[in-house]
């Protein structure tokens, strides 16, 4: 294939790319979207492996041996991952989004194929010494922030003693460093600097979101996702590669503008979340003993449940981490269907921070073939619980503890959460009194308009259907 449609294919597949991202934005053309990102994919890789640049006698079974991995171990991901699991899998592969960039970055410094020379050199170097830099913090702290999210690390942050002049003192030695390594006479004195700046910028991703909260995690799980589209646009620029650095551009910028509105949604400043330990640090002293939510918890039966929801007018369903868990969208759909039948009015209150990704409620919803117009985000429905007669919250707990608002102390505090218990009556199913993501208890639990529907949620919303039909 000629350099001229190679640049062709690339233009196409950008513009696929950016046709795709527009389809994403509204779950109605979300199907087309992720169809134009296919064919654009599909389009990319055929002009890459056919393209000039590519010296296919040498290279074709290498590719092929390649295509054949990472097509085998994708399937098999895609496969075996259940739904609840994809937050942890996307972490993953932020992760290898930033290890491909080190290897580039290694391996193009060491590559004598193309000999630069004066101002061109000094470029390459610093593309090279930037794109592991991002790469090395996206892949470790992709990592980390696959253990937090598969509960194989603790939800609670790390704090080191003087974690920002930590921070500090290592952004002065990586500068530091990056002037030796341009300053270098040749590669194997180049290596030292960079080998050292690449470890201190993998303790850096490691130390980062080890220091985040738990609630605050959204915001850092869409930060990762921007910095692999930034370690996706190096690597782009270390093989001077245009369709790789304007993808790695679209992923970088809509992940941050993704962090800003989750920073927007749960009222955090960026810069805080990023510096970690947010809403736990300072004074915020636990909450001793004697100031845990306490009280009498009203417990109901499924059956007491469908009498509530057949006597009511207006019902808003709140979905939570725990509907993802048990698979309950189906059984919450019927239900749905059948209450409108009767007349009643039925929406669902979807929180920006809901489930364990962004979007989660609604792929879960939209899975089930839910009306979009009876899905309204938090600020669409929020006012209007009081004249809500059930709100039936599944397998949510942190998007509507009480406490964000009411206890400044609550490493939640200043979350924006829905306000179920301003409706006449509110019901929450979960299979026990334990806390959600965050760590916090909910003082809503106890509220006197409070009943709980204690089990799991499809079976529990198995049995409230039968009893509806009934
Ligand atoms: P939570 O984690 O706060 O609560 C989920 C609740 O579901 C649990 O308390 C659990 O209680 C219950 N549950 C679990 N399994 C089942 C089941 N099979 N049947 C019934 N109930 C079940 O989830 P929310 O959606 O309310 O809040 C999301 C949290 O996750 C927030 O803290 C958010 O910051 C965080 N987060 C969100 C991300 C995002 O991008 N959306 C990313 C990372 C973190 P029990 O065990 O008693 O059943």
């Amino acid at each position: 294939m000629s350099e001229n449609i190679a640049t062709v294919a690339y233009l196409g597949a950008a513009i696929l790319f950016i046709m795709s991202l527009g389809g994403l934005s509204n779950p109605e053309t979300s199907r087309r979207g992720n169809f134009y990102g296919m064919v654009g994919m599909t389009i990319a890789v055929l002009a890459t492996v056919f393209g000039p640049r590519v010296d296919l006698v040498i290279g074709l079974p290498w590719i092929i041996g390649a295509l054949a991995v990472g097509a085998a171990v994708g399937l098999y991901a895609a496969r075996k991952v259940q739904m609840t699991q994809m937050p942890e899998l996307v972490a993953l592969m932020h992760s290898l989004v930033g290890l491909a960039a080190c290897f580039v970055g290694f391996a193009s410094y060491v590559d004598t194929s193309v000999i630069y020379t004066g101002a061109e050199k000094t470029i390459h170097e610093i593309e090279i010494y930037i794109g592991i830099l991002i790469g090395a913090v996206t892949f470790s702290g992709s990592v980390i922030a696959f253990g937090k999210l598969s509960g194989k690390i603790g939800g609670k942050p790390t704090l080191l003693p003087g974690r920002h002049w930590l921070n500090l003192l290592a952004l002065l030695i990586v500068i530091w460093f990056g002037g030796q390594f341009v300053a270098a006479s040749d590669t194997s004195a180049g290596m030292v600097p960079l080998a050292i700046m690449t470890a201190i910028a993998l303790l850096f991703g490691i130390h980062m979101v080890m220091a985040i909260g738990g609630a605050d995690m959204p915001v850092v799980v869409s930060m990762l996702n921007s910095y692999s589209g930034w370690a996706a646009a190096a690597t782009g620029f270390m093989l001077s590669n245009d369709l790789l650095i304007v993808t790695g551009a679209l992923v970088g910028s809509s992940g941050a503008i993704l962090s800003y509105i989750m920073c927007r949604a749960m009222n955090r400043n960026f810069i805080s979340v990023i510096a970690g330990g947010f809403g736990t640090g300072g004074g915020a002293a636990p909450a001793a003993a004697g100031d845990q939510p306490a009280g009498e918890v009203i417990a109901v039966s499924a059956t007491e449940t469908a009498e509530m929801l057949r006597s009511a007018k207006s019902v808003v369903i709140i979905p939570g981490y725990g509907m993802a868990v048990a698979q309950a969208q189906h059984t919450v759909y019927e239900i749905t269907k059948l209450l409108r039948e009767k007349g009643v009015n039925v929406r669902f209150a979807i929180h920006p921070v809901a489930g364990r990704m962004p979007g989660h409620m609604n792929v879960l919803l939209a899975e089930a073939k839910v009306p979009y117009d009876i899905v309204l985000e938090m600020d669409e429905i929020n006012d209007d619980f009081p004249d809500t007669d059930v709100s039936i919250v599944i397998g949510a707990n942190d998007i509507v503890n009480p406490a964000a608002e009411d206890d400044p102390t609550s490493p939640i505090a200043g979350m924006p959460v829905l306000q179920v218990w301003k409706s006449k009556t509110s019901i929450v199913m979960k299979r026990s009194m334990a806390s959600g993501y965050a760590g916090v208890d909910n003082p809503l639990f106890f509220k006197e308009n409070n009943r709980m529907l204690f089990g799991d949620a499809k079976k529990m919303l198995d049995e409230v259907f039968v009893a509806l039909k009934g």
